[in-house]
């Protein structure tokens, strides 16, 4: 395999873009290489600028679960192009979309379109402040919503490769408004709820934790912050960003059966177009301008081509039938063939088509356990895996995306792929 392309992009690029790149993680300094740079995409696969093929569960880290380019899609972004790329007007589409989001998860009853994840959670957490006339907001460590101010303390993915975990240039004063507590540990939310009485907004959690790898809840967790919330007059909000219409077309809240308050979507409704949404109870939403006095907006929310795109992915996804149980089926496949070939040297998580690999001995179902994880190994079994054309993610933190486009042929071959890894790598 060659890389001579990519490299030289890279060396180029790093003069004019901080790091190379536009988004940290696709530097691929945890692997500790040049970013390999992207031609184009198709189905499964990925091409990059040396003409090298590779199988990808990447999947732009989730939003091509349709795979990359579906004619569908295409065609559907295609047929907005003719008609104009942005009005700032409202259209017949962004009603379709919302109608669509609404029918798949019944607790958006009302929703606000955006143009990132990022901006959906920002502005999910404004308008949980307003509605609750309350100031602070619980996370939990390893959890990434986006990089806005407040919610870059102790954040995963990304964040957490880089030496300090939280960003310079967040005010303190800022930051102590988010109280930190640990995933999967309730006692923690106990702690921070009796200690702050009647100050707490909003606790706001992925319900499948997949910026520190990937960690489901266990059972009963998600119930018990739906409890404990409501106990509070704190509102829930599921940061459903990946797990929205990829857990099922009714997100983790379905898959669970926990309904938050507030929901926020991105990645898959995009379809792969920037777009992001945030959305609950009716009474909650109303407070959002201009019917209320919770100030969002955007220029290019509700964008013609973004919409068209989210609507076309939600229509596929809902009109194959078995889609999510051959999605699951494929990564249930790729986490046996993961615990076969590495052993006693990995634990595996997986939901849905979520997948996870961690090179520790302990069971991970917190962010403890998951930082326990042997990081040099994993760059290890990265390289072995991009040798053999299985493009995953160059980091630990990242989950493994898994696709509709991934056939019997592409499982296959990533299974020997594993194999041969496995052996590679040692026991
Ligand atoms: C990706 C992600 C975000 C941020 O979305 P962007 O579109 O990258 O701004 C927020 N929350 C979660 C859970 C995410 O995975």
């Amino acid at each position: 395999m060659e890389f001579t392309r990519s490299q030289q992009l890279y060396e180029e690029s790093v003069q004019y873009l901080p790091g190379g790149v536009n988004s940290p993680v696709r530097a691929f300094r945890a692997v500790d290489r040049h970013p390999l740079f992207i031609d184009h995409a198709k189905g499964a696969y990925l091409y990059d600028a040396d003409g090298n093929q590779y199988i990808d569960y990447v999947c732009s880290w989730g939003p091509c679960i349709l795979g990359h380019a579906h004619p569908c899609v295409v065609r559907a972004v295609q047929r907005a192009c003719e008609g104009g790329l942005t009005f700032g007007a409202p259209t017949e589409q962004e009603l379709t979309l919302a109608k669509l989001i609404r029918a798949c998860m019944p607790s958006m009853e009302v929703s606000r379109l955006v143009s990132s994840g990022t901006e959906a959670v920002m502005s999910a957490v404004r308008l949980a402040r307003g509605f609750t006339g309350r100031d602070k907001i619980i996370k939990f460590r390893g959890c990434y919503h986006g990089h806005s101010d407040g919610l870059l303390v102790k954040a995963g993915s990304g964040a957490l490769t880089q030496s300090a975990p939280d960003s310079l240039g967040v005010p303190a004063d800022y930051a102590k408004l988010t109280l930190v507590a640990e995933y999967n540990h309730p006692e923690s939310v106990e702690r921070l709820f009796a200690e702050h009485p009647g100050e707490i907004a909003a606790l706001l959690v992925e319900p499948v934790a997949a910026n520190m790898g990937v960690v489901p809840p266990e059972s009963g967790f998600l119930s018990f912050l739906r409890e404990i919330t409501k106990d509070h007059g704190a509102l829930l909000i599921f940061d459903e960003v990946i797990t929205g219409f990829r857990l099922g077309p009714g997100g983790a809240q379905e898959y669970y059966g926990v309904t938050p308050d507030l929901t926020t979507l991105g990645k898959i409704i995009g379809g792969g177009m920037p777009v992001g949404a945030y959305g609950g109870k009716r009474e909650i939403m109303e407070l959002v301008a201009p019917s209320g006095a919770v100030y969002q907006a955007g220029t290019l929310s509700g964008n013609p081509l973004a919409t068209a795109a989210g609507i076309e992915t939600l229509t596929v996804l809902s009109q194959t039938p078995g889609i999510y149980a051959q999605l699951d089926q494929n990564a249930k496949r790729l986490a046996a063939a993961m615990r076969e070939s590495f052993g006693e040297r990995v634990r595996v998580n997986q939901a849905g088509s979520l997948v996870g690999m961690f090179f520790t001995g302990q069971n991970v179902m917190d962010y403890e356990t998951a930082v326990s994880s042997d990081t040099a190994a994993y760059a290890r079994y990265f390289h072995a895996m991009i040798k053999q054309g299985i493009y995953l993610a160059p980091s630990q933190y990242e989950a493994m995306f898994v696709s509709a486009a991934h056939g019997e042929a592409e499982i296959t071959k990533t299974c020997e792929a594993l194999r041969s890894a496995g052996e590679r790598l040692g026991g």
